[in-house]
């Protein structure tokens, strides 16, 4: 028999290494651009088409390559960078491995062009899936110029496994972003389409976090800096009071490469202990600087985790140095969380100081104040749904024994019912707040204490729901349109959703950079600001994100309802309670808020009994 072992053809196992290096074509933009940083660029345009899909392009103002060099940089393991094992250990350009240009050329079609500073004429070269088609002299400019066109043209699955546009741009932000931060004295700009994203000008750090998250961040951002043997810290940190309750923007760099690290992580968060709100997370950009000798550098391509000599050192050094700005900046003291609290609530904004529930404008005939139908209308589907339910739970079966399921963990309870309307009504009127927080109201086994934020939760879930089901909405048009200015994240976030947030009842409308107008809000929220309303949907939907992923309708029916529910602590008048009661019992599933959690509870005279001894 013949031996069947043979070496697999240069492309094929390029296209399989590809796989590892380029995920999807944010992949292939952090590869683009850390080449230009290495080639010691000052100014690096990304052009980018169909979210990468049709065209990436990076033009740089580096060192650029010679004929041999441009030809030699699309081999596996070309690289200009390390020639002996030594150099490992000494690493400070972002690549090394010389794999990028190489992977990307298996699986797009790829054209470069490049001169060297002081070199004549330069060279251009085109390959297909690892093939050289074309290569000639060239005028060109200084430096290199590469796009990367038809990214997985070869590799139908991947391609096919690329997400829409939207999303694929963010990723595309992100790697942007993780890149221009820790480089503020390199120019970078990106444009999408026929869109310039971004334009960052060469100069400080804190002038490049203000490019890129708003001029606000002007007043926010508090210097960090610490110089010690081991490592050097540098960056900033936001303000306790602009905390946000999503893990939104954290940044570390290690030697300007971006990593993940929760250790690290929790050493900034232990530094901001006293002074952050509860269930807040700091915000933070920090560069790391550490001797190259004493991390694992050898870590992959696309991964962001780092092992560290001396972590312990690093974590205790990091904690004290933003210790001490918070300290220098005089946070602690002027934190009263009283008053912060309200900012990370989104409360109801009362008008004229009294407080009313939302009310919906879906059907104009219905009024969730009302129980009774004005002679001559026909009652609401929802009317006559929830007068069913309250029925049940209280009126008089004719066997007086209706049962009556509560889910309450898990464990199912019957509550036998009987009451006649008189008393129903006598009762509603007695339903009594406990702490601000829970109702307590009678029935005929004894009493349900009904936990009014979740109560609301579930009702305003499960409008915005029916909302998206019925492509039925209400808008309150704002008297006074609202501009939104957002970071390009969220205002890419806000774009992929516009649909969706649209069909909810706002209305809402690009204008200009990164900024939205609000000319309407659900007709149920009139009592908000609108800025912030949007705001907190937002948060919220990111906060939701790692669990609901793919589930955009039911993340942003449960990031509006907990957005907007009344929350605990919240005073409320008879009226309210009873028509909280009212249109929670008209839920299709009164008994848990969207995220499972238990609305009512019940309390059975026996158990009181078996309290007192009787
Ligand atoms: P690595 O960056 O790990 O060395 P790459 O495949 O990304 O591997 O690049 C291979 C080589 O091509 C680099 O080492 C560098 O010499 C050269 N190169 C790539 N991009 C550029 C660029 N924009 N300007 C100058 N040289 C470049
Ligand atoms: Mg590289």
């Amino acid at each position: 028999m013949s031996d069947i072992i043979h070496l697999l053809p240069d492309s094929v196992a390029n296209q399989i290494a590809a796989g590892e290096v380029v995920q999807r074509p944010a992949s292939a933009v952090k590869e683009l651009i850390e080449n230009a940083l290495d080639a010691g660029s000052t100014n690096i345009k990304l052009i980018v088409k169909d979210a990468g899909k049709t065209l990436i392009q990076v033009i740089d103002n580096g060192c650029g390559m010679s004929e041999t060099d441009a030809r030699m940089s699309f081999e596996r393991h070309a690289t200009s960078k390390i020639k002996k094992v030594d150099d490992l250990f000494a690493i400070r350009t972002m690549g090394f491995r010389g794999e990028a240009l190489a992977s990307i050329a298996a699986i797009a079609h790829v054209e470069l062009k490049t001169k060297r500073t002081g070199d004549e004429i330069g060279v251009k070269i085109e390959i297909e899936g690892s093939e050289v088609k074309n290569q000639e002299a060239c005028n060109s400019p200084e430096g290199t110029s590469i796009s990367i066109k038809n990214l997985f043209y070869n590799v139908p699955a991947r391609r096919n496994f690329l997400k829409n546009d939207a999303v694929e741009l963010r990723h595309i932000l992100d790697e942007f972003q993780r890149v221009a931060i820790p480089n503020p004295e390199t120019a970078f700009s990106l444009h999408h389409n026929t869109t310039e994203i971004f334009h960052l000008e060469a100069g400080s750090l804190k002038q490049r976090l203000m490019a890129i998250f708003g001029s606000s961040y002007n007043t926010r951002l508090i210097p960090v800096e610490e110089n010690t043997g081991i490592v050097k810290i540098k960056g900033f940190v936001i303000k306790p009071e602009f905390a946000k309750k999503t893990r939104g923007e954290q940044f570390f760099f290690l030697n300007k490469r971006f990593i993940k690290s929760a250790y690290l992580h929790h050493a900034v968060q232990s530094a901001f202990e006293e002074v952050l709100p509860k269930d807040s997370f700091a915000s933070y950009f920090l560069l790391l600087d550490v001797d190259p000798k004493t991390i694992d550098i050898n870590i992959h391509p696309t991964k962001t985790e780092v092992k560290f000599e001396d972590e312990k050192a690093i974590y205790a050094f990091l904690r004290s140095a933003i210790k001490k700005s918070l300290g220098q900046f005089n946070i602690a003291p002027s934190i009263d969380f009283d008053q912060e609290a309200h900012l990370y609530n989104m409360p109801l904004k009362p008008v004229d100081g009294i407080f009313k529930l939302p009310t919906i404008k879906v059907d104009p005939n219905f009024n969730p104040f009302k129980t009774d139908t004005p002679t001559g209308n026909k009652p609401s589907e929802r009317e006559l749904s929830n007068r069913n339910n309250w029925e049940k739970m209280y009126s008089r079966h004719t066997d007086n024994q209706l049962e009556f399921e509560v889910k309450q963990e898990n464990t199912q309870q019957t509550i036998d019912t009987d009451w006649d309307n008189e008393l129903h009504e006598s009762n509603k009127k007695s339903t009594y707040q406990l702490h601000n927080k829970y109702i307590l109201s009678h029935i005929k086994t004894g009493f349900m204490v009904i936990d009014q934020q979740g109560a609301h939760e579930r009702i305003l879930y499960e409008r915005v729901l029916e909302t998206f089901e019925k492509h039925k909405s209400a808008t309150q048009q704002e008297l006074f349109p609202k501009t939104i200015e957002l970071n390009v994240t969220d205002f890419a976030l806000v774009q992929e959703l516009q649909p969706e947030i649209q069909s909810m009842g706002f209305d809402i409308r690009e204008f200009g950079k990164n900024t939205f107008v609000i000319h309407g809000v659900p007709a149920d929220t009139v009592n908000y600001d609108s800025a912030a309303l949007l705001e907190g949907l937002i948060e919220n939907y990111k906060q939701n994100f790692q669990e609901l992923k793919s589930n955009k309708r039911e993340n942003l029916a449960r990031s509006m309802a907990r957005n907007m529910s009344i929350k605990s602590g919240k005073a409320l008048t008879q009226e309210e309670m009873n028509n909280l009661i009212d249109e929670l019992f008209a839920c299709k599933m009164p008994y848990s808020t969207p995220n499972g959690k238990p609305t009512i509870s019940t309390i059975s005279i026996d158990e009181l009994d078996k309290r007192f001894r009787k």
